[in-house]
């Protein structure tokens, strides 16, 4: 079968351009990682993959010495064409193991492989595929962009690659997203050992979103090591790019609570919310089938959502310390995990480390706190009780296993 196309109006540009799943597939002449792009996982969200195809277009062109290989990849193919977030689903959200494994064998009856689960086939066979190809790292950079104004962030797992990977990217970072969304593409990547993050770079159609997102994807080549930087054509202008739009701003913060919404519920978020905004405790912020939606604490908004279709209604999140990073970094390149159990309330599941179980009722504050710093996340909850646990990968991912062996 021959692969879709689709066209795409470049609104940068002012002309009409042909998009297909593989966008670019650039093989460097020195070995190295490897690195995929992927933009319109959400079909509304054209700018990242406007920007990849102007940056793989200028790499063709410029064939600048390039170490590892360069992918970039289309999510939502028949979405993007149709410009809605999904057809039937969120293609962000089914990436539960077992949905990988049907996609990876098929396992559908034919009448089942409409819209999204064969985007899913497709997009897992192509990234399934890369994997097989070499046994260097790979990096996961998901594009996206939000229904409101927002100055560009980063999504991440916290884990020790993922911090070393953004260390020199002008951007603020949100951690713990994957405890409150259902299994994005992402966290699977991350849990197979891949450093992986999603960098949200603006508004919808915003043509400021398509700069940020060229700045990411050029940042990116650097930070992996897959350009030199004085290879990049205006390497400064992007960064300034970046540094410009955050004001400055690299802090990292965590996700405290999540407004999430079914299917049926009438939402409606009060009007004037800007992404990151300080909101005080109490205050309102929503209408939810009829009732008023306080802050349940001082600090800030996060992804209010005013487009219609979406499951998020908004997220409250805070800043950690830079000292609590510090202090996680040592104690998580020393393995000092162990001490968690000794905490008020924590204890380790049948003996192992990797898995604690947290007492809400005789925990302390700072013992959840701990355990995220620590590197595990939040799994199971059962009336008091908590399961935390580890992530597998953390400094280092499979690749380095394959390496040595
Ligand atoms: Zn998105």
């Amino acid at each position: 079968m021959k692969p879709k196309e689709i066209n795409l109006f470049d609104f940068i540009e002012g002309r009409s351009v042909k998009v297909k799943r593989e966008i670019a597939a650039i093989k460097g002449d020195r070995p190295g990682s490897n690195i995929v792009f992927i933009g319109g996982m959400h079909g509304n969200e054209p700018t990242g993959v406007l920007a990849l195809y102007h940056v793989m277009r200028q790499l063709e062109q410029l064939k600048p010495l390039i170490s590892g290989a360069i992918y970039a990849v289309v999510g939502n193919l028949t979405a993007l064409e149709k410009g809605e977030r999904f057809i039937v689903n969120d293609l962000n959200r089914i990436w539960q193991a077992d949905m990988v494994e049907k996609a990876r064998n098929r396992d559908y009856h034919p009448d089942e492989i409409i819209n999204e689960v064969e985007e899913q086939i497709e997009l897992w066979g192509y990234l399934d595929n890369l994997l097989q190809t070499s046994d260097e790292k790979f990096y996961f950079v998901d594009l996206h962009t939000t229904s409101v104004k927002s100055e560009p962030f980063i999504f991440m797992s916290d884990t020790l690659m993922n911090r070393r990977f953004i260390k020199k990217t002008p951007v603020p970072v949100v951690i713990g997203i994957e405890e409150h969304l259902d299994e994005p593409l992402l966290s699977y990547v991350n849990d197979l050992g891949y450093p992986s993050l999603a960098f949200e770079g603006g508004q919808h159609t915003d043509s400021e979103s398509v700069r940020n997102h060229e700045a990411m994807i050029w940042l990116s080549l650097v930070n992996g090591g897959f350009m030199k930087k004085i290879e990049v054509p205006k390497f400064k202008k992007h960064y300034h790019q970046l540094y410009h739009a955050t004001e400055g701003n690299k802090k990292v913060y965590e996700i405290r609570t999540r407004q999430g919404l079914y299917p049926d519920d009438t939402f409606k978020m009060n009007a004037g919310f800007e992404n990151f905004q300080m909101i005080r405790k109490g205050q309102p912020l929503a209408m939810l089938n009829g009732e008023i939606v306080k802050a349940n604490e001082t600090a800030q908004i996060f992804m209010p959502l005013y487009q219609h279709k979406g499951d998020d209604g908004f997220f409250i999140i805070k800043k950690i310390a830079k000292f609590w990073l510090g202090i996680s970094y040592v104690f998580r390149r020393l393995n000092l995990y162990r001490i968690l159990s000794f905490l008020p309330g924590v204890r380790k599941f049948m003996g192992s480390n990797h898995v604690m179980i947290v007492n809400k009722d005789i925990a302390k504050w700072y013992s959840v706190e701990l355990l995220h710093l620590m590197g595990y996340r939040r799994k199971k909850k059962q009336g008091n009780l908590t399961l935390f646990i580890r992530r597998k990968f953390d400094l280092y991912g499979p690749w380095k296993r394959a390496k040595t062996r």
